[in-house]
């Protein structure tokens, strides 16, 4: 068997892969539109929803947006974003979140083992830390692995 590499065992927050600063949210008390102008603003594919103590308690996506459309209740964008994803009929992707202590390894494995895009990094308190999305460990491993391979010493 071929040796693993050895940065699979380095920590997230070691190899810094992942976004760890000004992660775009919502909170589950908002209304979808709200959620509705990030999106259109930062351009990102999912925003961690986050209740009024900072914790992470659900995940709400492009894709949920679709969903929207599709259940015709677009017209109501007043909706709180708690209150849109317990109506979501299909849970494409709940929310999975993993520590910045953990290996790569693991997180990777729990990406394929989920077949998820993403997983919301929290701490002991599940506060919101950072997002680690396949784009970053694509990134890492396949376009720029000459930064990961610096690591692997
Ligand atoms: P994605 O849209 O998931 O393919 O990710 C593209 C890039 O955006 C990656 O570097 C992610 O870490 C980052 N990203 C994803 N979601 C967010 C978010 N809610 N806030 C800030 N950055 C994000």
């Amino acid at each position: 068997m071929l040796p693993k590499p050895r940065f699979l065992q380095r920590t997230i927050q070691e190899l810094g892969v992942g976004t760890f600063r000004d992660v775009a949210k919502v909170l589950e008390t908002a209304p979808v539109y709200m959620a509705l102008e990030i999106f259109v603003d930062r351009r990102v594919s999912a925003l961690p929803v986050t209740n009024e103590a900072g914790e992470v308690v659900g995940l709400y996506s492009r894709f949920d947006v679709i969903h929207l459309a599709a259940q015709k209740t677009y017209n109501n964008l007043d909706m709180s974003v708690r209150e849109a994803l317990r109506r979501r009929t299909v849970c494409l992707e709940g929310v999975l979140t993993c520590h910045p202590h953990e290996t790569m390894g693991d997180v990777i494995d729990r990406i394929a083992k989920e077949q998820v895009h993403r997983l919301v990094l929290v701490d002991e308190k599940n506060s919101l830390r950072g997002i680690v999305s396949l784009s970053d460990i694509l990134q890492a491993l396949v376009l720029s692995p000459a930064g990961i391979d610096a690591l692997n010493s």
